[in-house]
């Protein structure tokens, strides 16, 4: 399953927040961000079921006075299931938290309310929750989703005038809203396709279209009109999701125009990404602070690679946000909360990572949605109270400044791209590339902006103009074949220099050639086996002379079949390529193919790469951009066996760093020698499935 269509699928559920204490400043780009932030933004949410009992909620905060520091904050859900409550359910549940949170209060936590439900997660308890003269959200097949409804129905937009009016008058500290407010509801899939948003549609764009003429022009047709259709479609998502942001901040600031407002999301690429208005929406013409919570699934340890996969995911999110967002708190989600569907360990590193990959702190949602005793969760709140001091000296030491190093494509109207082969857009799933590149040492990095290489897979460039096509060739750029063919069809073709020749479907084993940039893995081998995974054996040729072959193709007998499936050029304008192609994003596991990538990505920085892992060992990394001549970084151990003498390449002219264990354990490390710009550092040992923090002296 997609993961797109798995967030869906898997309730989305609970969330939670904290404050930012120093709102404001200008627009700025996050990469100049200088931001202060002296600890990390720490929160609990709280499930009904724990907190409108008068005995769980006070043994609630016994538990987390016992284990003080481990919150900051406390913030309370209003639902427990994730359709619309009716109003006065609504209200009944707010009387009740509205004195919880002056009880909190007293106990010297923040508090706030966490609106699971604004127009509604999907169909549950439907014979509980709201009804009424509402449209629902609907589908472009013209299906509806009965629990929950199109936020552009006006009735529905009374609807949450009064929901947030109660809870702004219950005097919490902040509001959350959560990432209901998107487009993706169980069981219909992605809205809203309703006939009063055709309408808006028509008057923004002047295009009128039935929902069944509106499918065949999104999937039928020249790719040009589809990609200026889907555009313009997910300009019209943007405006629905800022129309109602806007209605609830001047509800809420209408009544406390100071109140903090947060906003749940997920890689919201229908929704058309608009981060950065939306965050200025809901900050106000006060500037009240605007708090975020970045999220998606990842909901027990049984599936290791999807905790970094959470990161990265996570990681995008941040990068779009403005710099004036401070208080940024990973959603951590162990919905449905048994205790041993997720280690303690891993909750800790979760948090950790989520911060490394851009986060300023975290917001558990971990705890039972049982009426019953916590003390099953003891252990889990000890670990977490045991690892706040290094959320705090992660959040203080990498704060809010840019992450750089290896760009996998992404852009606000990537999603035009989905399923255009004459497929269902709507449907679309994941649009990325495999991130398996990560797990080998190399830097993640989530905006183009700040990146040093950007990689590119089959259908990226039709998100982008041809000023930025332009733009990226004149940097690093490491593409697929498929992406290599659209760029010469566009007229590229001088700056990419290769063309394709054919692609093959038999068993076929990629062979190193004698490039320098393989080093001593000159003859190397590398079988991915098409029988077993399947996937195009490409052959390249060479348009310009000064392309080179890093790898070519064989046959089982040995015998060459192609001279050149891999190979990099550098072209008139100075930007560096490599076309791949064989198995370009998976399969880099082994010593001598993750080498030639660390020696590759490298050489399309033109050593502008911040650092890496030369070393051989499975690693997660994330580097920041220099702040006042400070570098900060974060690596993970992501493997169950101990990393030891792990080398890391920093590109830097200091030669002392100081590096930090999970429980805050400082050790000075000195230069063991330079490679041109890098000076390398060696670490004797990271345990399993445990990060370390550097800062630079
Ligand atoms: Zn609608």
């Amino acid at each position: 399953m997609n993961k797109i269509i798995a967030v869906v699928s898997i309730f989305i559920l609970f969330c939670c927040t904290q404050v930012a204490d120093k709102p404001s400043g200008s627009t700025k780009s996050i990469s100049s961000s200088n931001t202060k932030i002296e600890k990390s933004f720490i929160s609990f949410r709280i499930g009904s079921s724990q907190s409108l009992p008068e005995k769980r909620f006070n043994e609630l905060l016994d538990l987390f006075d016992k284990y003080k520091g481990v919150t900051d904050e406390i913030t309370f859900f209003t639902h427990t299931t994730h359709a619309p409550l009716p109003l006065d359910s609504f209200r009944q549940r707010i009387v009740i938290l509205k004195e919880r949170m002056v009880q909190t209060r007293k106990r010297g936590y923040k508090t706030g309310i966490n609106i699971l439900t604004t127009i509604g997660h999907h169909n549950e308890n439907l014979d509980n929750s709201l009804k009424g003269d509402y449209t629902y959200m609907t589908n472009i097949d013209g299906e509806v989703c009965h629990g929950s409804f199109c936020p552009n129905d006006e009735n529905m937009r009374g609807y949450v005038r009064n929901i947030y009016q109660m809870t702004a008058q219950a005097n919490p500290d902040y509001i959350w809203i959560d990432d209901d407010v998107r487009f993706g509801h169980n069981p219909v899939g992605r809205g809203c396709f309703c006939d009063n948003c055709l309408k808006i549609f028509e008057k923004e764009s002047g295009l009128s279209y039935t929902r069944e003429s509106l499918k065949m022009k999104m999937n039928e047709g020249p790719v040009e009109e589809k990609l200026k259709l889907r555009k313009a479609w997910l300009q019209h998502n943007r405006n629905t999701i800022s129309r109602l942001l806007g209605l609830i901040e001047k509800t809420v600031h209408e009544i406390n125009p100071a109140m903090p407002i947060g906003y749940m999301t997920c890689d919201n690429f229908f929704e058309g990404n608009d981060f950065g208005k939306w965050a200025k929406i809901l900050s106000g013409p006060n500037h009240a602070p605007v708090m975020w919570r970045p999220g998606w699934g990842y909901y027990n340890d049984a599936n290791t690679s999807e905790l970094v996969g959470k990161s990265h995911d996570i990681g995008r999110q941040v990068s779009a946000l403005p710099v004036e967002v401070v208080s940024i708190q990973s959603e951590i989600e162990n919905f449905p909360y048994q205790r041993l569907k997720k280690a303690a360990n891993i909750v800790v590193l979760e948090a950790c990572s989520h911060i490394a990959a851009g986060c300023t702190g975290a917001a558990f949602n971990v705890l039972s949605m049982y009426d019953e005793p916590l003390d099953e969760y003891e252990p889990l709140v000890a670990r977490l109270q045991e690892a706040r001091p290094f959320f705090d000296l992660l959040a203080k030491s990498l704060g809010r400044s840019a992450i750089a190093g290896v760009h996998t494509f992404w852009n606000k109207n990537s999603f035009i791209i989905g399923n255009l082969d004459d497929g269902n857009w709507v449907s679309t799933g994941n649009l990325l590339v495999s991130h398996e590149l990560y797990d080998i040492g190399l830097p993640a990095c989530y905006s183009i902006i700040n990146a040093q290489v950007t990689i590119l897979g089959k259908d990226n460039v039709f998100a982008l103009s041809k000023d930025e096509i332009t733009k990226a060739l004149s940097g690093g750029v490491y593409m697929d074949a498929g992406t290599l063919q659209q760029l010469n069809d566009m007229g590229f073709g001088d700056l990419t220099g290769f063309e394709l020749v054919r692609s093959e479907n038999k068993d076929r084993i990629e062979k190193f050639t004698n490039h320098t940039l393989n080093g001593e893995f000159a003859g190397r081998e590398r079988d991915n086996r098409q029988s077993f995974w399947n996937l195009a054996a490409y052959t390249l040729r060479k348009t310009n002379e000064k392309a080179q072959a890093l790898t070519s193709l064989i046959d089982y007998t040995g015998k060459e079949v192609s001279a050149c499936t891999t190979g990099i050029f550098e072209n008139r304008l100075g930007g560096r390529i490599c076309v791949a192609g064989y198995y370009p994003w998976t399969f880099m596991e082994n010593l001598s193919k993750s080498s030639q990538m660390k020696a590759v990505f490298r050489w399309l920085s033109k050593d502008k790469l911040p650092g890496y892992i030369a070393s051989f060992q499975k690693i997660n990394l994330w580097i920041r951009e220099p702040q006042n001549g400070k570098i900060a970084l974060a690596f993970t151990n992501s493997s169950f066996d101990p990393a030891k003498n792990v080398i890391l390449m920093l590109r830097t002219e200091n030669k002392t760093i100081k590096l930090f264990n999970m429980k805050c354990k400082e050790m000075v490390i000195r230069s063991s020698g330079q490679d041109g710009p890098y000076q390398k550092f060696i670490i004797p040992e990271v345990e399993p499935w445990q990060m370390r923090l550097m800062v630079n002296e």
